[in-house]
């Protein structure tokens, strides 16, 4: 297909195929090695560009991989032979309506972006994945992306009160607005959150805006076992909602230690950052709480601070931890989630399945969610452990749906765990998974390997 007659129906510089730039656009953080050759990238500024790409697409058989900051790490992202690469990137515009408290935002904006802009309003965007500073607010929405403080404020797609999408066919629609309560039709804007780009391609949202989060308190706890670690998430979420609880093994301690020199306790098997944003007073008294909890859980050290730059300093050391334990070798990066109360047979199952396949994994987590990110440490060039890392990689899966959890709990399906997918959702699940993709693409052509 000769992409020159999509360009004659785009602004000068839309479609671009220099394949020294196309490159640059095959992979997400994913790195997956079946990357394939795209025809294109297109790089629209408008509802009317993504429309008029997708007609085009449509009417020419031409797979569409959408693609927000590139930050993915389930290959969603990743081109497809023949495929065109719709960048969002030049989408930016924001509005704020302090009135309504929301902000309609274009998908190309990072959400670090985002949480500037609705800041100078006084007014706050909570979802804030570790990724936060790199990866799109498009994107976060495509992926339901969650973070650190969704454990107290939930995940974008409670944040997202609406949208513009382009369908496959090119029929830009939207759904629902700036409204908190609306209960007009099917639930469509949820369908597309977490569509990952299979369903459509979101041009537009409108977002649900929270007051500016009062000053943090901050709790920092090291352990000398995992089960007293796991002890204290337990008996934390039993009592409290934190407005973080995120966890961090050995390796990944010391591998941020090794990078950030600030002091973190070397010897623990694993340390809590946990925060409370309760108002005035109250937070002191959480954070009382808290400490008293991991000390009766057997924390080995244990402070809390109430200066909001030392909280942030140890938050911002559990945001490095992926790439601290990236310096160690190639990561397969897991999402596993669980039902809090199986969160301590998880942690002891992904032992079990590093040492029966002699690789290393580390396990952060976002714990007060049981969602938790094992990262596989492998060296491709080593066929045998690339191999192992990768059958520990598909049993950490099984063993989060064998404990009644998720495969992925924020990053999504994409195209490196479709395969477990049908295991955690059943046939009548997947079935119906497939009617509704066949329904809004009939052809096929949006994000195809993706999810399904
Ligand atoms: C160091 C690091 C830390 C991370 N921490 C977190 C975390 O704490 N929480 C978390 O949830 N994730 C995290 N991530 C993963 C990643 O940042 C998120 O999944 C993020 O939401 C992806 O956004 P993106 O703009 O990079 O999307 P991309 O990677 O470009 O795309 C992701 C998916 O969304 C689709 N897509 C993108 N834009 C659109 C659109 N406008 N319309 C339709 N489909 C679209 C793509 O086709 C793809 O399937 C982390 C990643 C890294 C590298």
């Amino acid at each position: 297909m000769e992409p020159n007659t999509l360009a004659e129906l785009l602004p000068a510089g839309v479609v671009v195929t220099d394949p020294d730039i196309l490159a640059g656009y095959r992979q997400d953080r994913a790195l997956d090695p079946d990357a394939g050759t795209p025809l294109a990238l297109v790089r629209p500024a408008t509802t009317e560009q993504v429309s008029a790409v997708l007609r085009w697409a449509q009417e020419h058989g031409v797979p569409v991989v959408p693609r927000g900051a590139g930050t993915g790490l389930s290959g969603g992202a990743t081109a497809q032979n023949g495929a065109l690469l719709l960048s969002t990137e030049r989408m930016r515009e924001i509005t704020v309506d302090p009135v309504t408290r929301t902000a309609v935002a274009q998908p190309g904006l990072l959400n670090a972006e985002v949480k500037r802009a609705v800041a100078d309003h006084g007014l706050w965007y909570p979802p804030d994945p570790s990724s936060f500073e790199i990866c799109s607010i498009g994107g976060n929405a495509a992926t339901n992306a969650g973070g650190l403080c969704c454990v107290k404020y939930g995940v974008t797609t409670d944040y997202v009160l609406g949208m513009q999408v382009v369908l496959a066919d090119g029929t830009p629609v939207r759904l629902g607005g700036p409204r908190l309560k609306d209960s007009a039709g099917l639930s469509l804007t949820k369908l597309f959150i977490g569509s990952e780009g299979t369903l459509g391609v979101i041009t537009e949202l409108t977002l649900r805006l929270l007051p500016a989060q009062p000053p943090q308190s901050t709790v920092v706890a090291s352990f000398s076992t995992m089960t007293a670690a796991t002890e204290a998430i337990l008996a934390i979420t039993a009592r409290l909602r934190p407005s973080m609880l995120e966890f961090m093994d050995a390796v990944a301690i010391n591998a941020v230690e090794d990078e950030l020199r600030m002091g973190l306790d070397r010897e623990a098997a694993g340390m809590l950052v946990a925060r409370s944003d309760a108002p005035g007073e109250y937070a002191a008294a959480e954070c009382a709480l808290m400490v008293a909890l991991c000390e009766k859980a057997g924390a080995s050290e244990v402070f809390s601070t109430e200066d909001p730059q030392e909280g942030e300093a140890f938050t911002a050391a559990r945001r490095f931890a992926i790439p601290a334990v990236e310096r160690k070798g190639t990561l397969l990066l897991e999402d596993v989630g669980v039902p809090l109360p199986r969160l301590g047979e998880l942690v002891t199952g992904i032992a079990e399945i590093a040492a029966k396949h002699r690789v290393l994994i580390s396990v952060i987590a976002h714990a007060g969610d049981g969602n938790t990110h094992p990262l596989i440490v492998h060296d491709p060039d080593d066929a045998d452990e690339s191999a192992r890392a990768h059958v520990a990689f598909g049993e950490i899966m099984e063993l989060a749906i064998a404990l009644g959890g998720t495969i992925t709990g924020e990053h999504g399906v994409g195209r490196l765990k479709k395969a477990w997918l049908p295991d955690q959702l059943g046939p009548d699940v997947m079935a119906l998974t497939r009617r509704v993709k066949d329904a809004l693409d009939p052809h096929g052509i949006l994000n195809p390997g993706a999810i399904l």
